[in-house]
């Protein structure tokens, strides 16, 4: 969809314009495309005293060939360069510039301790280039004693201040991890530095200590893997199918029989193959299933199909309560009974939801689609606990993001919805399917009960 308020901010004389009246400038997103490094630009770690992910960052920059660098911390050049990542101490009022930057703050064990973040980002706010990344490792507060749990908690005012703060399209994440869950932390890690991790920003994601499952090529993680993605016709849901294919998995491309012509063409594009079905029908799961024994079994199922049909309560006729319950969120449950119960879904498979920021903050005119994916959002956190074999299940909830569905909305309110966050525009279709390709690698298998946001830090339900 066009969003041609940024076309014109970032012209030369509509950037004049923009700065002189104070209007927002949006930044045009570094996007990743088959081919493209990691990360285009040097990586900068930090570290507190007594942090303990160092090793596991630096296995992650030597297999993806980054270079790094340290700030004047010989110790951490030592310690990066004793694992072969090529790495330069620069001082720290160096003139040098940086396109991601990484601070492990596991070693945080009280408040007092967080000036150590302080120090570290004060010296190289100025230093991040435009759609730059800022991630924080941290150790996950649930687990922690009280002291270690306020200051690691602390951690994310800072972080969702430093995503609203940097602009120039510069995100900032932070990672908690699990004591010992060092080996799963990669898949992550590379999500968030990457440019694939473009309109995520402000988030806290939680990785748990398990079986770490390794991949051979990542730029083909899902290679050999069959995947469902319902809703595939047209939008989100058309993206998904196509970057689930870009990273190697045969996508069954789902969605109801009137979208067939859509749905055949996405499914062409890609190699993958249709499945004309209503998700909502009784035997959506054996139609599911049946799909994908003729590729060797289910890796994941991704759960994408959904509609609104707005209207304030008083106004709200059953029709249209029914069939947003039915399709966002009944119909999950069901089909999630049927592939588990019938060991459809392999080992280490994964579940992934569609929620919304809607289902987060509500929204006028909205009980029907918030109540939807607030369930979505339960039935994540309530189903991560009884889920086996290594099966995980994780959400996304997008923002504003470009497609037809918020192409329908009145202007002025998608105007506002454009603007309200921190890269002042919407995200793209692709956003959301990157985020989903991240959940659904097998080296995903500590990311547990998430639900992430690809919102670009709106306001909304913040
Ligand atoms: P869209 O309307 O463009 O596409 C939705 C697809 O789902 C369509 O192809 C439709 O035919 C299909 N579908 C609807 N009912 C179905 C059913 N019963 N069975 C099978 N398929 C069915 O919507 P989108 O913008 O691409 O949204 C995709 C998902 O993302 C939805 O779950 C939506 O709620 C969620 N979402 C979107 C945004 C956004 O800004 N676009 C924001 C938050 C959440």
């Amino acid at each position: 969809m066009s969003d041609r308020y940024t076309s014109f901010v970032n012209s030369p004389m509509g950037q004049t314009i923009a700065k002189n009246l104070g209007l927002p400038q949006p930044v045009s997103l570094d996007r990743y495309t088959l081919g493209d490094a990691l990360v285009s630009g040097t990586v900068l770690v930090g570290q507190a005293a007594g942090g303990s992910a160092v090793s596991a960052i630096a296995s992650l920059l030597k297999s993806a060939n980054v270079s790094a660098a340290t700030l004047a911390d010989t110790d951490l050049e030592a310690e990066l360069s004793k694992s072969s990542v090529k790495v330069t101490n620069v001082a720290a009022d160096t003139s040098d510039k940086f396109k991601a930057v990484v601070f492990d703050a596991t070693g945080i064990e009280e408040a007092a301790d967080l000036v150590s973040v302080y120090e570290f980002f004060h010296a190289i706010a100025r230093k991040i280039e435009a759609s730059g990344r800022v991630v924080i490792i941290g150790s996950t507060p649930e687990l922690c004693g009280v002291k270690k749990r306020t200051a690691q908690r602390a951690l994310l005012g800072f972080i969702k201040a430093v995503g609203k703060e940097f602009k120039k399209g510069i995100t900032a994440n932070l990672i908690y991890l699990e004591d010992g869950a060092d080996k799963n932390l990669e898949s992550t890690l590379r999500f968030f530095i990457s440019e694939r991790s473009t309109y995520v920003s402000g988030q806290d994601v939680r990785i748990s200590k398990t079986i770490a499952n390794k991949v051979d090529d990542w730029t083909k993680p899902l290679a050999g893997k069959a995947i469902v993605v319902t809703g595939a016709a047209r939008g989100i849901g058309a993206s998904i199918a196509e970057i689930l294919s870009r990273d190697g998995a045969h996508v069954i491309c789902l969605d109801i029989p009137p979208a067939q012509e859509d749905l055949n063409q996405v499914a062409a594009k890609i190699g993958g193959s249709a499945l004309p079905c209503d998700i909502t029908a009784d035997d959506a799961g054996e139609r599911i299933a049946e799909a994908a024994k003729a590729h060797g079994g289910l890796h994941a199922i991704v759960h994408n199909a959904g509609v609104t049909r707005d209207k304030t309560l008083a106004n709200m006729d059953d029709k249209r309560w029914n069939m947003v319950m039915n399709i966002n969120l009944i119909s999950q449950e069901k089909v999630n009974a049927y592939l588990l119960e019938n060991n459809v879904i392999g080992k280490n498979g994964r579940i992934i939801c569609v929620s919304s920021i809607s289902g987060i903050a509500g929204n006028m005119g909205q009980t029907n689609y918030a109540m939807s994916k607030a369930g979505v959002i339960g039935m994540v956190e309530g189903m991560q606990g009884e889920l086996k074999n290594g099966i995980t299940i994780n959400a996304v909830a997008p923002g504003f993001i470009e497609t037809e569905m918020t192409a329908a909305i009145p202007f002025a309110i998608r105007e506002a919805g454009r603007r309200m966050n921190s890269m002042s525009q919407g995200g793209e279709p692709v956003d959301v399917a990157e985020a989903i390709g991240w959940f659904a690698s097998p080296a995903s298998s500590g990311v547990k009960g998430n639900v992430v946001r690809v919102c670009g830090q709106s306001l909304i339900g913040a």
